[in-house]
């Protein structure tokens, strides 16, 4: 209560919505990501860097959608290709192949160096499934390897050891593989093998271990968007892969467009056999992309197989050899507008959203030894979380747990009311509208919330 007091005296309207919101839905929330407690704030506008809540407070927008708004909110040029894209061809959605379609992958294939060829879905948990079955048809094995702490969506084969009770998991070498929600199939846990984040030696035995069963390595090349793969790690990684026949792939959802234009993989230099896209790309409109090899990719083209398309009198017989890939909305023209437009501001603007980003864990890193409060602004890109520690190091999930969230929920609650929002604990993502006066008043805001706690 001490720490939400002055949160609910100014968030009474956010307070009477969750609660009719309750009535209706599960928890009050469309996804359980957005719940905090006591409850979470209702937002009725955003523009440019700021978020206006249902009581009328401003807040500079950290969260931006869990990173997807890179242009902020109501870019104008984002508004303008979607008025265009709806009045010139005249529809939402085609049903039907388009040239927009064409354009995107072509800027794609030609920013991400290991995309040969790719395929659109309608979000990032829909792209990493995909990624999963193309592993799978490739390589005729039927097991997943990922990393402790690391998120994929929200699918079962994914809800294993992303943010497992440490006391249960393990020991930090050979981690368990846990579930983390109710209803999972346990056929998923018994398929998905936990490894251990940048500790090579120990992924490398384990993968040594199960080759003949793992089809592929999946993992955030920044963990949860902020915490790095080492070097040594990365290239010991996808060299380990390689000479066990397993595939690599990249989950680029948080870091694609946002470590980079060409994402982690141009940033360490290292070609995954198979990546995810989402977010960012689709300017804040839903959208996922799996790109990769050539002859990875191709097992899902029909025209490759016009041979049994025609010939086979079942459709049985054409569906054992093509992998099955479909979506009413996939990609929905709409989206695409938006995605394109980003990408052409992104390609004038990047390096600013890095230099603001600097600026600002520079500043907050001087206020806080000011203060001699422990702190390490954790990131690299344009996503950086705020990690309250006496640490060096923080570089997996175990490492991670070691520090003082109670302390960092505290702190988020005195920035909510310093008009600051991220959701409690998250991770700040920035834009290209973050300006210098929104790094002013972020760190004044951040003096003021120090000055309350200490
Ligand atoms: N993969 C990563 C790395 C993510 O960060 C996310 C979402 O946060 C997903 C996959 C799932 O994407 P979506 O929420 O669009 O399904």
């Amino acid at each position: 209560d001490e720490i939400t007091d002055g949160f609910k005296e100014k968030t009474n309207i956010s307070y009477e919505l969750s609660k009719e919101a309750e009535k209706y839905m599960p928890g009050g929330v469309t996804a359980n990501i957005k719940y905090f407690d006591p409850y979470p704030i209702f937002m009725k506008k955003g523009d440019g860097a700021y978020l206006y809540d249902a009581d009328d407070n401003k807040y500079i927008d950290y969260l931006l959608s869990y990173g997807s708004l890179m242009l902020g909110h109501g870019h104008p040029e984002i508004i303008n290709a979607l008025e265009t894209q709806m009045k010139e061809h005249g529809t939402v959605l085609f049903g039907t192949p388009h040239q927009l379609e064409i354009e995107m992958a072509k800027k794609l294939v030609n920013l991400y160096p290991s995309m040969d060829k790719i395929r659109y879905t309608n979000s990032g948990t829909e792209a990493t499934l995909l990624a999963i079955r193309l592993s799978y048809a490739y390589t005729g094995k039927h097991k997943l390897a990922k990393f402790e702490g690391h998120y994929h969506g929200g699918y079962d084969q994914m809800l294993i050891s992303v943010n497992p009770p440490v006391h249960e998991a393990g020991p930090e070498s050979t981690p368990l593989s846990l579930i983390e929600s109710k209803g999972v199939d346990p056929y998923h846990q018994e398929h998905t093998i936990t490894l251990p984040f940048n500790n090579l030696e120990a992924t490398a035995e384990i993968l040594t271990k199960h080759q003949h069963e793992l089809a592929a390595v999946i993992l955030e090349p920044v963990q949860s968007g902020y915490i790095p793969t080492s070097e040594q790690f990365m290239t010991g990684l996808r060299e380990i892969t390689q000479q066990l026949g397993i595939l690599l792939i990249f989950d680029e959802v948080k870091t694609g467009f946002r470590i980079g234009l060409g994402g982690a993989q141009s940033f360490y230099s290292v070609n995954p056999d198979l990546t995810t896209l989402g977010k960012v790309v689709g300017g804040g409109f839903p959208i996922g992309i799996v790109g990769g090899k050539e002859d990875i990719m191709m097992i899902s083209a029909p025209s490759a197989f016009s041979d049994v398309f025609d010939n086979s009198h079942s459709s049985q017989s054409a569906a054992k050899e093509v992998l099955f890939h479909s979506g009413t909305y996939n990609g929905h023209p709409t989206i695409l507008a938006a995605g394109m437009t980003t990408i052409a501001v992104l390609e004038q603007e990047m390096h600013h959203v890095m230099g603001k980003t600097a600026a600002l864990k520079k500043g907050i890193h001087e206020l806080f030894s000011r203060k001699g409060i422990p702190l390490q602004t954790v990131g690299i890109g344009s996503i950086f979380n705020i990690v309250i520690t006496d640490q060096e190091r923080i570089s997996n999930y175990r490492e991670l747990q070691t520090a003082d969230f109670a302390w960092r929920k505290k702190l988020d609650f005195a920035l909510l009311n310093e008009g600051i929002y991220t959701k409690p604990l998250n991770r700040c993502s920035m834009s290209t509208v973050h300006g210098d006066k929104e790094i002013a008043l972020t760190l004044e805001a951040f003096e003021a919330a120090l000055n309350k706690l200490t």
